[in-house]
């Protein structure tokens, strides 16, 4: 598999064309939305951020970009969606928070700029390319030595069926139907192993509950759905 292979044009077609509404609050991407300022917090137990060079691997409408512009990082977020690239870059000019966004994929990022950043971030993202082990590696080649690199997914556990698929896209439509296909969910232990194989350190892991009842996203020991994990490239 070349650099630029690692990719299905269903998934960039899927996210793409939806572009349009990626920042509405309470649209299609409200999840993203409602999860970012756990995620920021997570990030921020372990990364400073304020005037650190942080890239965000598969970062759609630069949601979570934006959210490490504003914590002080100097943030570029890649995507291969040309449309995702080009409403996160108009996002931008609406708030003024100055993130740079760039279409290019994370392997041929990480071959032109190998140990360029302090820290890198890729959420929600490893699910949706035939080789999250390729994303992974490009992430450990992207950040400095001692610097953190991020990553959230969806485990592959039948709870996550039952909760991210059926109760999310098809009772409660939080998310839409298609948007994810369990057998490519990917196990806390299979994220581990292709770090580690990445010369990455994990530092801390934590699950993104939803309480159905109050409808609120909080971070809490339960990884069998949506988590996040911290690791860190040895110095
Ligand atoms: N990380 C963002 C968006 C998640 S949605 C957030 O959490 O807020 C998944 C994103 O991954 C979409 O924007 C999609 O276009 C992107 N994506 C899918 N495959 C990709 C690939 N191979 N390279 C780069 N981005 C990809």
């Amino acid at each position: 598999m070349t650099a630029t292979d690692n990719v299905h044009p269903h998934e960039i077609h899927k996210f793409g064309s939806q572009a349009e509404r990626w920042w509405d609050p309470n649209g299609e991407f409200k999840t993203l939305h409602d999860v970012n300022p756990l995620r920021l917090h997570f990030i921020r137990q372990f990364a400073e951020l304020q005037g650190k060079r942080v890239v965000d691997i598969g970062c759609g409408g630069g949601i979570l970009t934006e959210g490490l512009a504003k914590a002080g990082a100097e943030a570029l977020g890649i995507d291969l969606s040309e449309e995702l690239i080009d409403i996160a870059d108009l996002h931008g000019l609406e708030t003024g928070i100055s993130a740079h966004y760039q279409k290019i994929s994370a392997e041929t990022l990480a071959e032109q700029q190998a140990a360029a950043f302090d820290h890198v971030t890729c959420m929600e993202m490893l699910e949706h390319v035939p080789d999250p082990a390729s994303i992974i590696r490009a992430c450990a080649t992207l950040v400095k030595p001692g610097g953190m690199v991020f990553f959230s997914t969806l485990n592959r556990v039948p709870k996550a069926y039952l909760l991210a698929i059926l109760a999310a896209e098809h009772l409660l439509k939080m998310v839409p139907k298609g948007t994810h296909d369990y057998k490519t969910f990917i196990k806390p232990s299979e994220l581990c192993q292709s770090a580690r194989n990445a010369g990455l350190e994990l530092k801390g892991m934590t699950g993104i509950e939803y309480n159905p009842f109050n409808k609120q996203f909080s971070l809490g020991r339960d990884i069998d759905v949506n988590y996040i994990a911290a690791f860190e490239r040895p110095a």
